[in-house]
Order: structure tokens, then C-alpha cells, then sequence
């Protein structure tokens, strides 16, 4: 659906913030090779405030929690915060960071755990540029990733079964259930029908046979899983809404023969009710 111009730029940096994190995700998966935890964006609470952590690393003495951001282009520091080059402030990192440090220290020591902890802001993007950054700040730009984690792979660790124990308890602190922020409200008729490409989500896509093809980016998906995955959106769309073949047909639109989104939802759903009542879950 069309959004307002405001909530389209709120959702695009929540998604790039996110495609960022999945990339830092993927970069330590393959770079560090040291006896060491490492957690996944994790949520936890002390004194009452909630603080968030996208990537927790326990070695045997010290404790890195990272920050990771996806910005890119130009930018420049300035007292203390960062600018983008026409003049706009960004929320600054620096303060994240230096409140979840302060917020992880209490944890830690409250669970009578006082390692060290040396926070760093990652700035994952390739293409970012931050002018008169100060030498003295927690900053790891795309170029220092490697040698810093060559220099971490390096360094004498050995974990214990305490630092099993600490993994463990930040993990069972985890808050899992927070409650989604606001979702946009949105109606069957305002959404734009059809099914979106697997991969880079554009509508343009047409059938080939059993092949669904994708005009923008040349994926090619089996029409089969194209539908499947259409309709588990539907569903977590419309959690009220039955799931019948007219309903799906609509919802996929390029599917011309109702037949085979019919084949495709006997196949794959329980069917409910019998002749010209038959819905599915
Ligand atoms: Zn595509």
C-alpha cells in the first residue's frame, strides 16, 4: 500500500538497520574463529530499562558488545554527534551505546560477573563516510573489520564453565515477548494485490509454465512455492480471513487458472467444509 512519505522513511531505516545486522551476523559467523559466545540481538532489562544488544561476544576476559549500524554516504562528527552532510542529526550512537554500557556493567555485576567490557559501533556499510572522526571514539568502520578481527582471533582465550553459565543467563534474560511496535493499519482493499518477487519484492512477475520469473531482478521461483508463500501472507495479514480459492486467486492475481491455486491449497491445507463451501487452514 502507498505509505506517507514520513512512515516509508521510518520503515526503510528499520529494515536497513536490520539488512545490517544480518550482515554483521553473517561476517562473524565467518571471521572469528576464537574460543568465545557470541549473542544474537538480545533484549534485556535492568532497573527497569530495557536496553538492546545487537551483538553480545563473551571471551574468557573482556566482553564486546556491539552496535551496528548500516548508514552510508557522507557524514561528519561534530561535538559529539554525527551529522549527515545536508545538515541532518542523527540519533546518536555514541549515547546507545554509552547507556547499554552502563546498563550491561550493572547487569554483569549484579550477577557477580565484573568482566571488562569494550563497546564498538560498527558501521558495516562499505560506502559510509564519517569525516573529523575523532581517534578516540569506539568506532569500527568496514575497512577495520578484518585486521580487528584478526587481532580478536588472535588474542588468548579460554572459556570456562562459567562463561557457559553467563551465556546461558543472558540468554534466559532475553526478553522474547516484546510487544511489536506499531504496526501500520492497513485493509484488504487498500493492499495492492499479486504476488510479490522472493526476492527483491517487486510485483513484477510473470508465469513461465511452472516457473514464476521476476522482470527487475531475474529470480525465478516454482509457481508451486510462489503461491504457498502468498498464502502464508495472507494468512498473517488477515488471521480472519478464510482462506478459499476465490480469496487466493484474488490475492495472487497473476495465477490465471483457479485450478491451480486450488491444487496447490488441497496439497498443502486441511479442507474445511464440503462442495462450493470449501475453505481451508
Ligand atoms: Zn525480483
Amino acid at each position: 500500500m502507498e505509505l506517507p512519505d514520513d512512515k516509508k522513511r521510518y520503515y526503510h531505516a528499520l529494515k536497513k538497520g536490520y539488512e545490517g545486522e544480518r550482515m554483521f551476523d553473517r561476517f562473524l559467523e565467518q571471521s572469528l574463529h576464537n574460543d568465545c559466545y557470541v549473542l544474537n540481538d538480545l533484549l534485556l532489562q535492568h532497573n527497569n530499562t530495557t536496553f538492546q544488544i545487537d551483538n553480545l561476544l563473551i571471551f574468557s576476559e573482556l566482553v564486546y558488545p556491539f552496535e551496528v549500524k548500516n548508514f552510508d554516504g557522507d557524514y561528519y562528527y561534530e561535538n559529539e554527534q554525527i551529522f549527515s552532510k545536508s545538515g541532518l542529526e542523527l540519533v546518536n550512537p555514541l549515547n546507545q551505546l554509552s547507556k547499554t554500557e552502563s546498563l550491561l556493567r550493572k547487569l554483569l555485576q549484579s550477577l557477580n560477573f565484573p568482566l571488562p567490557l569494550s563497546p564498538k559501533i560498527v558501521f558495516i556499510n562499505p560506502e559510509f563516510t564519517l569525516y573529523q572522526a575523532p581517534l578516540d571514539k569506539p568506532f569500527l568502520f568496514h575497512s577495520q573489520l578484518h585486521r580487528f578481527f584478526k587481532q580478536l582471533n588472535e588474542q588468548p582465550s579460554h572459556l570456562t564453565e562459567k562463561h557457559k553459565w553467563l551465556a546461558n543467563k543472558l540468554i534466559s534474560l532475553h526478553i522474547s515477548d516484546y510487544p511489536v511496535q506499531q504496526l501500520p493499519k492497513y485493509r484488504y482493499d487498500e493492499l495492492r494485490k499479486g504476488i510479490i518477487c522472493e526476492n527483491c519484492s517487486s510485483f513484477a512477475l510473470e508465469i513461465v509454465g511452472q516457473k514464476c520469473v521476476c522482470r527487475e531482478c531475474k529470480h525465478v521461483e516454482v509457481v508451486r512455492d510462489a503461491i504457498l508463500r502468498s498464502v502464508w501472507e495472507y494468512k498473517l495479514l488477515f488471521p480472519d480471513r478464510v482462506i478459499t480459492t476465490a480469496n487466493i486467486h484474488e490475492w495472487c492475481q497473476i495465477i490465471e487458472s483457479r485450478r491451480r491455486i486450488k491444487r496447490v491449497l488441497d496439497e498443502n491445507f486441511e479442507i474445511v467444509g464440503s462442495n462450493r463451501w470449501i475453505s481451508y487452514k
